[in-house]
């Protein structure tokens, strides 16, 4: 069913489906977290993450969107997203995002990690910090009958209040569902309380991409990999969540978003059995 402005807004049982998709994800990116180190090459990670996908009856999202050839985008230091997996072995000192996606019965789930790779500057390690703590920020700032944008303030209000990085304003989230992008556009910056009401059976991905230095970026020629002007680092973190009368439910994290919720303050939410 779609509500106004194409939102799509799902049944119990397809966010149940999104749960699984979900798990798969959310799985897939803990074994790539333990399998980063420097040496492995991005195509290596890329394989790791289609074999669990497919050996959990699932499809990787990403292979073959708009011609994507990889099953996890890989962005290292001054990539911000759509790295392609490749030949680059990673080093000593990196700083990757990790973009997984996977489908279940029609159902997608979306979610990133930034990973360091060996000894990283701690700049670098804050800067990762700071944006996945500011998408959780933003999840605790999601409540039924709210508004969009109270997560994208929630997630600015984080950066700004810790911080002087850039907020990439050309990528944002996005709704999820029955495809990997749907309306509507989920911004990691601006004013609370606009944007379409946060209603049950909405499912958003939530993606702040944050840059040590400025946040003016550009495509490189393989029409893919986004890069900072500046060459200065950037970071990448993102979930699929949805809303429940009990609190956020976040689908690709393998608690549900419980631990980090709960750090917040916030309930989690769930569906009952
Ligand atoms: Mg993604
Ligand atoms: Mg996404």
């Amino acid at each position: 069913m779609f509500r106004d402005r194409g939102i799509e807004i799902k049944t119990r049982e397809q966010i149940l489906s999104m749960r699984a998709a979900g798990l798969v994800v959310g799985r897939t990116l803990a074994l790539l977290r333990g399998e980063v180190r420097p040496g492995i090459s991005t195509r290596e990670l890329d394989a790791i993450a289609e074999d669990n996908i497919r050996s959990s009856g699932a499809t990787p999202s990403f292979k073959g969107y708009h011609g994507f050839t990889g099953s996890i985008c890989a962005s290292v230091n001054d990539e911000i997203v759509h790295g392609i997996p490749g030949d680059r072995l990673l080093a000593d000192g990196d700083l990757i995002s990790i973009d997984c996606g996977a489908i279940v019965d029609g159902w997608h789930g979306d979610a990133a990690i930034t990973v360091a790779v060996g000894d990283v500057e701690p700049e670098l390690l804050e800067l990762a910090r700071i944006c996945e703590e500011s998408m959780w920020r933003g999840f605790a700032a999601a409540r039924l009958g709210g508004r969009l944008t109270d997560i994208s303030a929630a997630i600015e209000t984080h950066v700004r209040a810790n911080s002087s990085y850039g907020i990439v304003e050309d990528f944002v989230g996005h709704g999820i569902g029955s495809a990997m992008h749907q309306p509507p556009n989920v911004p990691n910056f601006g004013r609370p309380g606009r944007g379409p009401k946060l209603v049950e059976g909405m499912a958003l991905a939530v993606e702040p991409m944050l840059t040590l230095g400025r946040q003016d970026n550009h495509t490189l020629d393989d029409d893919w990999t986004v890069v900072t002007d500046d060459g200065k680092a950037a970071a990448h973190t993102e979930h699929t969540f949805t809303l429940t009368p009990q609190g956020p439910w976040v689908l690709t994290a393998l608690d549900g978003g419980e631990a980090k919720l709960a750090e917040l303050g916030v309930k989690v939410g769930a569906l009952a059995d």
